[in-house]
């Protein structure tokens, strides 16, 4: 059963077509093989596709699959419903924190990708833990997760990335997991005052703490670590604050991904632009720090993170106040 569901993409037992009729009967009446059921999805001009599903209890959460040309089919996931940590660009946390996400949620996400992927040849070669939801805020779910993507799905560990935004103590027993995952931080400022001003929880788990932690995750799992910056307009982009930043990550195994803000409706900021993104990199790179400017994809599917959700819930709420409006005017002689 195993290699249907995971080798062959089976959805259903009847597709189990070696197993006895009776036992495809019993499994098909007994056995769960997903919870998940689709709400919403848009594919975009660049092949990637944008889902929402809704869970049992009608929590929607977003998964997204990107293609590149050279072969990688990557899955971002999410592993919470909503999100506590209310950092102030991204539209999740603007959303508030609804529940976490069970192991089998976080797993199926990336699962039904890859059983559509196998149908058609091809195979999720990576995932990043970098959809709605501080993975390190569900930490069993999510380590729980990580295991079974490896052990079931046949992701290489080095192939999976989990991205938080900087709680210490979680990133310290994740070191001790023995996992040779791929750890992003979500840096975006190099001061404490500027960083707490963007995402609160800096205050909690200061600069200082955040890199000694990620210290140790290097070191134990010998693997260099991301740190994730959203470049925005006249905030964090300056020469000085790259300068900052050099200084900061200088002597660590460190890369810095730097992508250009997605506008969300409850942040008052602009991306920044190529030629000053350029010269960020150029920066970072006096201080022995490599940087890329990560490509923004599927930007014209509401494809930044919660976006797409957005989209959904407005839908809804529209749907729902032109029901009442139409039950009102039934009601009225
Ligand atoms: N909670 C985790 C993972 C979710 S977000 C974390 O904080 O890392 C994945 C990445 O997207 C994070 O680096 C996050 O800071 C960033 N992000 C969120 N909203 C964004 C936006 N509007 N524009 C650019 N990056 C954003």
């Amino acid at each position: 059963m195993r290699r249907w569901i995971y080798e062959r993409g089976a959805t259903t037992a009847e597709e189990m077509t070696d197993l006895p009729q009776r036992l495809r009967t019993r499994l098909g009446a007994e056995a769960v093989f997903g919870t998940l059921s689709l709400a919403a999805e848009q594919v975009s001009n660049d092949g990637t596709i944008k889902r929402v599903y809704a869970l049992p209890d009608g929590q929607l959460i977003e998964s997204v699959l990107m293609p590149y040309e050279d072969g990688r089919r990557t899955a971002c996931i999410s592993s919470q419903a909503g999100c506590a940590m209310a950092c102030a660009f991204c539209a999740t946390g603007q959303m508030g924190f609804a529940r976490q996400l069970t192991e089998a949620e976080i797993v199926e996400q990336a699962l039904r990708f890859a059983q559509e992927l196998v149908k058609r040849g091809e195979r999720l070669s990576n995932v990043v833990m970098m959809g709605m939801g501080e993975p390190f805020h569900n930490y069993e779910n999510a380590v729980g997760a990580m295991r079974r993507l490896i052990g079931e799905l046949g992701i290489g560990a080095r192939h999976i990335t989990v991205s938080t935004v900087g709680l210490a103590p979680q990133i310290r027993r994740f070191a001790g997991e023995g996992l040779q995952v791929t750890l992003a931080i979500s840096l975006h400022a190099a001061t404490d005052e500027a960083r707490a001003a963007l995402l609160p929880i800096n205050r909690r788990w200061p600069l200082a703490e955040l890199l000694d932690a990620c210290r140790e995750y290097a070191e134990r799992a010998g693997r260099r670590i991301s740190f994730e910056w959203a470049l925005i307009s006249g905030k964090n982009d300056s020469v000085g604050e790259a300068e900052r930043l050099g200084r900061l990550l200088q002597g660590l195994p460190a890369h810095v991904n730097l992508i250009p803000l997605n506008p969300t409706a409850g942040y008052d900021g602009a991306p920044t632009q190529a030629p000053q993104a350029q010269r960020f990199v150029e920066v970072l790179g006096r201080f022995g720090v490599s940087a890329t400017v990560r490509v923004r994809r599927g930007i014209d599917i509401d494809a930044g993170c919660g976006q797409l959700k957005a989209a959904v819930l407005k839908r809804e709420r529209a749907a729902a106040a032109a029901a009442i409006a139409a039950a009102e005017s039934a009601e009225t002689p």
